[in-house]
């Protein structure tokens, strides 16, 4: 279903695309804002959701262009209707490095609500001076979007933002494996909390967001366990075999070390299971 995208254009050297079905929110917006205020209302709420997009887009930048500082390579940015991804070619093991990617992301938003802040400031004191289909109209609810875009994300979901930050944290306390695990579990006791508020107030699409986060969360977990058994089986092997080699010149004594070949067996099923993840990591 992710296969069906549309390549834009590239920026900063980064793929950026959008989900088919991101089109299908347009024409929903496009709809309801019809149906509100006439063209001027269609108008206005298209241009608002594409503004809304284009913050996402800066947000998603923001992990990117800190990720390429580590020599992280980011092929492509995409967009789906529930928000951005940026995918990258590895997560960063290093806890420092994970944090300074994950919270550039909201601080685009922050700057951002900053950086609007005059231009909205009248509005927020005095919204009744105002119309709602106007470009002042349109920035305030920008101005909202990124305060609540920027706030959202530092919920202590993994792997949102706040969740990689937790996990993060955790890292440089516990194994990486196991800060994961904490993490992982901490962010679906909260997802179960969300889906259940979501549900109660009536939002599908924020419901269906923490549904997507609950699998994603696990999913994240279960490569970086695979990652740790496939070091420790290299790990084994190494032990094994380096030793053995000088003290053999003909060579053949390798064959007679017992626990080379289950061992090689076994890891049959880890590299399978790895190279059916096949998708790339992805920074939300
Ligand atoms: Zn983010």
């Amino acid at each position: 279903m992710l296969g069906w995208s549309i390549n834009l254009f590239r920026i900063f050297g980064i793929q950026l695309a959008v989900h088919a079905s991101f089109f299908l929110l347009l024409v929903y917006w496009g709809y309801e804002g019809w149906q509100e205020g006439g063209l001027p209302g269609m108008a206005w709420s298209v241009g608002l959701i594409v503004l809304f997009f284009v913050c996402v887009i800066l947000h998603e930048l923001g992990h990117s262009l800190a990720a390429r500082r580590y020599g992280i390579k980011v092929p492509r940015i995409l967009l789906l209707p529930i928000g951005g991804m940026a995918e990258f070619d590895r997560i960063p093991r290093k806890p420092a490095h994970e944090l300074v990617i994950t919270i550039a992301g909201p601080a685009v938003n922050f700057l951002l609500v900053a950086l609007l802040l005059p231009l909205v400031w009248r509005g927020l004191f005095a919204p009744e001076d105002r119309s709602y289909y106007s470009v002042s109209g349109l920035l305030d609810q920008l101005w909202y979007a990124n305060l609540i875009m920027g706030v959202f994300n530092l919920v202590p979901v993994f792997p949102m933002d706040g969740g990689r930050i937790f996990r993060a944290l955790l890292a440089t306390k516990l194994p990486y494996l196991r800060a994961t695990w904490w993490a992982v579990m901490v962010g679906r006791v909260l997802a179960v909390l969300f889906i259940g508020w979501a549900v109660y107030r009536d939002n599908l699409m924020l419901a269906v967001l923490f549904v997507f986060i609950f699998y994603a969360g696990n999913a994240e977990y279960q490569v970086a366990l695979r990652k740790e058994q496939e070091e420790a089986y290299w790990r084994e092997m190494a032990r094994q075999a380096i030793p053995v080699q000088p003290e053999d010149p003909r060579g053949g004594n390798l064959r007679k070390i017992p626990c080379l070949r289950p061992a090689k067996a076994t890891f049959r099923p880890f590299a399978r299971a790895l190279s059916s993840v096949g998708r790339a990591p992805q920074w939300h």
